[in-house]
């Protein structure tokens, strides 16, 4: 037996890698065990680090195509570097992997590196077997387990991924050259975000969604103008339609549709296919099974509200538990988890997690949607404000989108925002601070907000609640 742990986490993502972190500062003797040779899970490997370098480099070739010129700067043709572009964001990943290596090192936090499963279920002294690159096999033993093993691509029968003309969002972040076609499979956000990055770079980018609408779970108002400027933006959506076959050939991939009510199929060709219809929870490997910890009919790891699994000590957070799959959800549910294992009272506001698409603009929702409200027959107050009629918005050339507010009708608690507009993801911040204190949509118009701001915005759509904007 090499070594005695009170926590081991398995898997080093966002989840996995905070919730060791906060245990060892409670004092607790925490591991972590990663597989893929760097840590930082899916987000910063694959996922929202690389995503978000390269949404920002081709945010700004699409405003030097596009905006420059508005404000008199005038650059001539824009050429692409694409190696540069790819390089520059396999170097923040790079930055971002090693950061964390150093606070788990700060922390004295243990990096198990290899693949863990878990051996034996014992109480207070679980085995967890750890293969390590070389394919060594060491056993440690823990008071508990954290299992943070996270999530995968989902796939789609009849559209075989090879990372080459067939790609998931991983394949998308690093083709080698600028696409002339490429067809998105789903709408959410991987497609829309991806396909943002593409689009920007000269990619003609079609994007094939089985519903009617885009971003589903996102509120109904938010969807229809976000895809109105996403079209406005280049971007074609066959909306309604599912793929049945994707067939990779020399002259790239002939892709088949149908309406998804049925009716006449149709052939689409392209350089290169995303499928990005979601991701399901990965847990190959980890030794669930032997031990007997229970999955959902989906894959999900079942826990309860202290997130533990039904087998005693063994707790499971992020992805793999399902929910949102976003990375500040598995860091809370590791933070909570953490403070848990050592005898802390935690709770998370699952009402009160942003989610974000890093399109531009950005799209950004928190709390309720209208259609949610309405559902469960909550009485509510609408507050809007655009961002057409916002000074420093105007100043910045960056006026489509608008901010909503929603709120209680009698006692005028903020339910929910939504916002499509510039640093939508920014903006909303301050809505979450004020649904975490329980605010009222009178408290964010009574906060001072700073001049010329985007976020001078929320504050009009939450004095618009009350139909008192002042500049509108
Ligand atoms: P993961 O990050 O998936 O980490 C799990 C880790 O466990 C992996 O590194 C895996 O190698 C390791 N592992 C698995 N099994 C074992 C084992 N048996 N032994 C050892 N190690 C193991 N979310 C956001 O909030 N914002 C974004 O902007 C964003 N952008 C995204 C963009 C893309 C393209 C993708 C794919 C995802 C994005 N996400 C984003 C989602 C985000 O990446 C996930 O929600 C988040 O990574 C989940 O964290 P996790 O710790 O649960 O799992
Ligand atoms: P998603 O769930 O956001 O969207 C998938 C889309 O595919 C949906 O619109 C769905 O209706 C559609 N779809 C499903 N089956 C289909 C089919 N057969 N044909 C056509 N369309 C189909 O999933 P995603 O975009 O793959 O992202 C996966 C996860 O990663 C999400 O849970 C998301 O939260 C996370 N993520 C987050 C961010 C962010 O926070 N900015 C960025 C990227 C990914």
């Amino acid at each position: 037996m090499a070594d005695n742990f009170d926590v081991i986490v398995i898997g080093g993502g966002p989840g996995g890698y905070v919730c060791a972190i906060r245990a060892a500062q409670l004092g607790l003797k925490a591991a972590v065990i990663e597989g893929r040779g760097a840590l930082g899970g899916t987000c910063t490997n694959v996922g929202c680090i690389p995503s978000k370098a390269l949404l920002q480099s081709s945010h700004l070739v699409d405003e030097a195509n596009h905006a420059f010129a508005d404000h008199g700067i005038l650059v001539g043709k824009v050429e692409i570097d694409l190696a540069t572009m790819l390089a520059r964001k396999d170097d923040v990943v790079k930055q971002n992997t090693t950061g964390i290596e150093f606070l788990l090192k700060k922390n004295k936090v243990a990096y198990l590196k290899g693949w863990g499963r878990v051996a034996k279920a014992q109480r207070e002294a679980h085995e967890i077997v750890v293969k390590d690159l070389d394919g060594k096999e060491t056993t440690y033993t823990t008071k508990y387990v954290v299992i943070a093993t996270g999530s995968d691509v989902t796939p789609l029968p009849g559209v075989t991924i090879d990372e080459k003309q067939i790609v998931s969002s991983t394949g998308a972040l690093v083709l080698s050259k600028v696409p002339k076609s490429m067809v998105i499979i789903g709408a959410g956000v991987i497609g829309l975000e991806m396909g943002s990055v593409w689009r920007r770079l000269g990619t003609d980018v079609t994007v094939v969604e089985f519903l009617d609408v885009i971003l589903p779970p996102m509120d109904g108002e938010v969807r229809k103008q976000m895809q109105r400027i996403l079209e406005k933006q280049g971007m074609k959506f066959k909306l309604g339609h599912k793929v049945t076959a994707a067939k990779p050939g020399k002259d790239g991939v002939a892709v088949n549709i149908e309406p998804a009510k049925g009716g006449a199929a149709q052939t689409i060709n392209a350089e290169i296919v995303l499928v990005a219809i979601g991701r399901r929870p990965y847990i190959a490997g980890a030794g669930l099974d032997t031990v007997g910890v229970k999955v959902s009919n989906r894959g999900f790891v079942e826990v309860d509200e202290n997130l533990q699994t039904n087998v005693e000590g063994i707790f499971a957070i992020g992805d793999v538990i399902g929910g949102q799959m976003l990375a500040h959800k598995a860091e809370e549910e590791g933070v909570a988890c953490a403070e848990i294992l050592a005898g802390h009272a935690a709770h998370i506001n699952y009402d009160a997690i942003a989610g974000v698409v890093y399109t531009w603009p950005e799209v950004a929702g928190i709390g309720k949607t209208e259609e949610q409200l309405k559902d469960a027959g909550v009485a509510y107050k609408v507050g809007k404000f655009p961002f057409t009629a916002n000074g420093r918005a105007r100043a910045n050339g960056d006026t489509d989108g608008f901010a909503k507010i929603l709120a209680d009708a009698t006692t005028d608690r903020v339910l929910g925002c939504h916002i499509v507009g510039p640093a939508a993801g920014d903006l909303i911040m301050e809505v979450a601070v004020a649904m975490e204190f329980g605010a009222s949509s009178e408290d964010i118009a009574r906060t001072c907000h700073a001049h010329p701001q985007l976020a001078e915005t929320v504050k009009e759509a939450a004095l618009a609640v009350d139909k008192r904007a002042l500049h509108i």
